[in-house]
């Protein structure tokens, strides 16, 4: 392992602990062999000097929340000395006292809580300590004779502790076994199946000391020919109905949509299909605190997914009536990630974040366990200690704080002509209220429009049906389902009466504006089907109650569109799918609606522009905004219970009333 320090950048915290905390934090933090997604933490000593001038001397610790690789000096809380070291002393502690007296010792009461582990860095006598969850050392201490690999590796120059859950426990048992210990002949303490620490008083020394720490167990590894291998010519197959039949049995146990995000290159896919992955995967987590992000295990996929995810929640109802001590309240039975031999692995999240970060973490897991295979075979801790992390006190407050769910978190939609107006508002709306969305438009700006991550843009024909049909696959393939359809797209053409109106003017219009909607059902219905409270949100007109002259080719469209919804209504019930309708009227800041349909329009009926914007009983212009907001809700739990409807967003048309 590289060391990234960097001697000019170092330059600039020079004669500022807390800013050379930052700096080498962030070295450690970018690197996802040593920690991910906010594991492992660092602290700095350091006086500080109150109002009245007195100097207290506090340890600056990594404040939980916050991630190495983005930290800042607000990240690190500031406690005081003397009282963490008090603290180790004590017999007993509960965690939750811990953390309250850390919160009591603090000398600035709106810096975040200090890490767990703060007092096990306030008694390492030196002024920096380094300390991450490294993928090769846990892999070393997760196999056979682990302890004696270490041992042959590192011999006397590191003090090896033997796993105990992190927080109070760990720093009292580091306190006794280095009481009267020699500091300066002990380069690092390494944590059995948890991580390592180094330390120094200068910052570049005791995070090169992790490098170097780390660097000679990835050469034992290579020195045992503990290595992966990808066979490129392995197998990959995909199955996306199968793919959103798990997601939906895994939301169903979550109580609430979950994404699936499936890895299928070929290191997840040889991984997926060893011969004896449903053994090795379900021996246990990395480290124990994956376990929060992970649960203990995956679930392994067979012929039968769903099936097997209901026999997941059934061991896992066992797991916890096993372990359970005085009143804990059961997590949800849901897994967070999959093996499903020959298709690869699958993240399971309640957001496109959540998932991203297991997948992160399943990577990384996965290439330890076959490293640790080859030396000598994988071993994780004992279920109760996976366990007790799991359910930690701490844990378990968190939950009872949690805020409350979006109200499409997890959701998968997918909108039709989405690079502007109605449908691009309606992207926006959904993504906001917590949905992943696949955003379909002819226009190739579509790709780059939405900065968001949970926005996928997609170039897409809706009158070529191979096009459409390969975007529907790309979403499910993408978030592991689908769940809400809003048929956005639509032309306007211009004004023409029926007696001058071009056959070709007509019959684009029929393709786009009622053709390709039922070809984008009959792509999407099969995983509508297995979706989680699925919705179809079908953007039709006032035209369809109230037509205007002039506008035969588009009103007539639009009124199919409108029976083929109420069609859709009928057919799909069963399988729980709602399929509704708005209508809306005068909404101009729409692509179709340039200022010359917009004048000829006010024209025909004799108004002036402005006029013609709030022609409605209640004298008001509709914006896209507005029906997206309808459309939003009645793909939400508003309308759980309508379908069929049609739905007016016009102002108030005297003719549609
Ligand atoms: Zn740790």
């Amino acid at each position: 392992m590289k060391s990234l320090w960097d001697e000019k950048k170092a330059k600039n915290s020079l004669g500022d602990p807390l800013q050379m905390r930052v700096y080498t934090s962030r070295l450690l933090g970018q690197n996802s062999d040593l920690v991910l997604h906010g594991g492992g933490n660092t602290s700095v000593k350091a006086a500080v000097t109150n109002l009245f001038g007195e100097t207290k001397d506090v340890l600056y610790v990594k404040g939980s929340g916050w991630d190495l690789a983005t930290i800042e000096a607000a990240g690190f809380a500031p406690v005081k000395l003397d009282v963490l070291k008090k603290m180790a002393e004590l017999d007993v502690l509960s965690d939750t006292d811990m953390v309250k007296n850390q919160r009591m010792a603090m000398t600035d009461p709106s810096a975040p809580n200090p890490s767990v582990e703060a007092i096990l860095h306030a008694i390492i006598p030196f002024k920096f300590v380094d300390h991450t969850h490294t993928d090769a050392v846990v892999t070393v201490t997760n196999t056979d004779n682990g302890e004696e690999r270490i041992r042959e590796i590192y011999g006397d120059r590191v003090l090896i502790v033997p796993y105990i859950m992190p927080g109070f426990v760990l720093a009292k048992k580091v306190y006794e076994m280095t009481k009267g210990m020699d500091w300066s002949k002990v380069e690092a303490i390494i944590l059995m199946s948890h991580g390592v620490f180094t330390f120094d008083d200068d910052a570049k020394v005791s995070y090169e000391n992790m490098i170097n720490i780390v660097t000679e167990s990835e050469e034992y590894l290579k020195k045992h020919k503990a290595v992966v291998r990808v066979d490129k010519s392995q197998v990959v197959r995909e199955n996306l109905l199968d793919l959103a039949r798990i997601r939906r049995e895994v939301s169903q146990l979550k109580g609430s949509a979950m994404l699936a995000g499936l890895m299928n290159d070929s290191v997840a896919a040889c991984f997926s299909s060893l011969l004896d992955v449903a053994s090795i995967a379900t021996r246990g987590p990395l480290t124990p605190d994956h376990v929060i992000r992970t649960k203990r295990v995956p679930v392994v996929l067979g012929e039968d997914v769903c099936q097997d995810v209901q026999q997941f929640a059934e061991d896992y109802h066992a797991y916890f009536e096993k372990n359970a001590v005085g009143e804990m309240t059961c997590l949800d039975a849901a897994p967070r990630w999959g093996v499903w031999p020959e298709h690869g692995v699958v993240a399971f999240g309640s957001t496109f974040k959540e998932v991203q970060v297991i997948q992160d973490v399943t990577a990384h897991t996965m290439e330890a366990i076959q490293k640790a295979e080859k030396l000598g075979g994988w071993q994780a801790l004992p279920e109760k200690d996976i366990f007790e992390i799991e359910y930690w006190e701490l844990e378990q407050a968190k939950l009872k704080k949690a805020a409350a769910p979006q109200e499409l978190q997890g959701k998968v939609v997918l909108v039709t002509g989405a690079a502007s107006g109605i449908g691009k508002a309606c992207a926006e709306r959904l993504n906001a209220q917590g949905a992943v969305v696949a955003a379909l438009d002819i226009n190739p700006d579509i790709e780059n429009l939405f900065s968001q991550k949970e926005i996928l843009g997609m170039i897409c024909d809706v009158t070529d049906e191979e096009n459409m049909k390969a975007c529907v696959e790309e979403t499910v393939h993408r978030f592991g389902g689908l769940d809400i359809v809003v048929s956005n797209a639509g032309i306007f053409p211009s004004s023409e009466s029926i007696v001058s109106v071009k056959s070709e003017t007509w019959q684009k219009s029929l393709d786009i504006n009622l053709s390709s909607h039922q070809v984008l059902l009959k792509q999407c219905i099969p995983y509508l089907e297995l979706g989680v409270d699925p919705a179809v949100v079908i953007i039709a007109s006032k035209n369809v109650p109230a037509p205007g002259p002039g506008a035969s080719a588009y009103s007539v469209a639009k009124a199919g569109l409108t029976q083929l919804a109420r069609v859709a209504a009928l057919e799909l019930g069963a399988a729980g799918i709602r399929v509704n309708v708005v209508h809306p009227n005068q909404v101009f800041d729409t692509a179709i609606w340039t200022s010359e349909v917009l004048q000829s329009r006010a024209k025909h009926y004799g108004m002036s522009v402005e006029e013609y914007k709030t022609n409605n009983i209640l004298k008001v212009e509709i914006s896209s905004q507005d029906v997206a907001d309808l459309a939003c809700a009645m793909a939400g739990p508003v309308f759980s219970k309508t379908t069929g409807a049609q739905i007016s967003i016009d102002g108030g048309n005297e003719r549609v009333i």
